[in-house]
């Protein structure tokens, strides 16, 4: 008997972040000497986990109704500021003097990435995706039954524009419309963040292309560059060079800027200089909401909203990020360091959680590392991926080597 719907059948979570690294976490737990790389969270040089001081702050004043009644489906205005002030900071008018722009609250930045796709795509068109890239952006397009085609995202150190194009024209040929994902800065798992230029080149291909382009812009990691926050925003401006056949939705996660992983808080900001398209989608994605998760979490939604309206609160919060990204600089300086001296290559690395090497066997790799150093890593996309966020600068020094031995070792391996 089958009890699975068709579009059901065969789909199992399969090495799931979440699950090896609660897995790594265990061990730790029995071993302290295991270092565990695996997981997308920041931890403190002493091992500890916790979010910002200001969100408890924050969190802890909220009343009943702030946290535990109902937030309206999009989240409310107060929310829908909120979400534009921290995406575009002192860029904010300048975005919005020649782009429309709507916002919907979701579930964490999966859930913009989610709306985003599943609202402009149908089931059995084509979702143009980079490689390497995060493991989720294949599971979100085939549970709505959505092909993906990749484009490998490296031409040297450079971003990849040429096979983009190439991958792109096919999808535009077969479908005449393009939607794809980004992910910038600090890509997951590389840590490759676009150049000015490099952007404007992508825009200006779009904008060329004359047909429907949706351009989902995965900007989960952006308070975690090390160029600072400023930069990141400024980046932003280069959208508004987008014609009116190009609609952007920027995917906001509050679980990484906020350190509310598990409270699950995101954002969809839909802008584009086709007003009624920005309207469309913005509607689809309030019935998509409405129908699938209902609303988001109130408690965080108010924890947001009260930081936006209070400067002092926001300074506080960049003052605690900046401790942030100045620890990832320093993790990622002294893995890179070590990982030149010994010949490791990695992809190019600007900021952010994660450091990457290519390796094509990198499920046996990460599984030898555990086993001959007790180091947990996560093999994701043809990479062993080294989530420095959750390591400290002492498990940083030597770790490069143990990666490189352990690839050498193992090279000519048959599994
Ligand atoms: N995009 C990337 C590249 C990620 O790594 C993550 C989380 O790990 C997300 C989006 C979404 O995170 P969340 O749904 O927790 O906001």
């Amino acid at each position: 008997m089958e009890f699975l719907g068709q579009h059901a059948i065969g789909k199992f979570l399969q090495d799931d972040a979440l699950k090896l690294s609660s897995d790594a976490k265990k061990a730790k737990k029995n071993d302290p000497e295991v270092i565990d790389g695996t997981l997308g969270a920041f931890y403190y040089d002493d091992g500890t986990f916790c979010t910002h001081k200001i969100v408890k702050e924050v969190f802890n004043k909220l009343g009943d109704q702030d946290i535990y009644s109902y937030s309206t489906v999009d989240g409310g205005k107060d929310f829908q500021n909120a979400a534009f002030n921290h995406m575009f900071r002192a860029y904010r008018s300048y975005i919005e003097q020649t782009m429309a722009i709507k916002c919907i609250a979701t579930p964490g930045g999966t859930g913009a990435l989610v709306s985003s796709c599943f609202s402009t795509l149908d089931p059995g068109q084509t979702l143009l995706v980079p490689t390497p890239c995060w493991g989720p952006y294949f599971g979100i397009a085939k549970h709505r039954n959505i092909n993906t085609e990749t484009f490998f995202m490296f031409d040297n150190d450079k971003f990849n524009i040429k096979e983009f194009k190439e991958k792109a024209n096919k999808i535009i040929e077969k479908q005449n419309k393009l939607v794809f994902f980004l992910n910038d800065p600090c890509n997951n798992p590389t840590g490759y963040t676009m150049t000015d230029d490099e952007m404007l080149e992508l825009i200006e291909y779009l904008n060329d292309t004359k047909v429907p382009c949706v351009l989902i812009y995965d900007c989960a990691y952006m308070d975690m560059a090390a160029e600072g926050i400023k930069k990141t925003r400024e980046k932003l401006k280069h959208f508004t060079k987008a014609n009116e056949n190009v609609i952007i939705c920027l995917c906001l996660s509050y679980s990484k800027t906020y350190f509310i992983y598990g409270q699950r808080l995101g954002a969809q900001i839909i802008i584009g200089k086709d007003k009624k398209a920005v309207e469309d989608l913005y509607n689809a994605g309030c019935y998509l909401a409405r129908n699938t998760w209902s609303n988001c979490n109130h408690g965080m939604i108010s924890l947001v909203t009260t930081v936006d309206k209070d400067i002092n609160l926001r300074l506080a919060l960049d003052e605690e990020l900046s401790v942030v990204w100045k620890s990832l600089k320093a993790r990622s300086e002294i893995f890179l360091k070590e990982a030149k001296e010994v010949g490791l290559y990695t992809y190019p690395y600007s900021g952010g959680f994660f450091v990457s090497i290519p390796c094509k066997n990198n499920k046996f790799i990460c599984d030898m590392l555990k086993q001959d150093y007790k180091v947990y890593l996560l093999p994701v996309s043809g990479v062993v991926r080294v989530a420095i966020c959750s390591l400290n600068e002492k498990d940083c020094y030597g770790l490069a080597k143990k990666i490189k031995d352990t690839m050498d070792r193992y090279e000519n391996f048959e599994i």
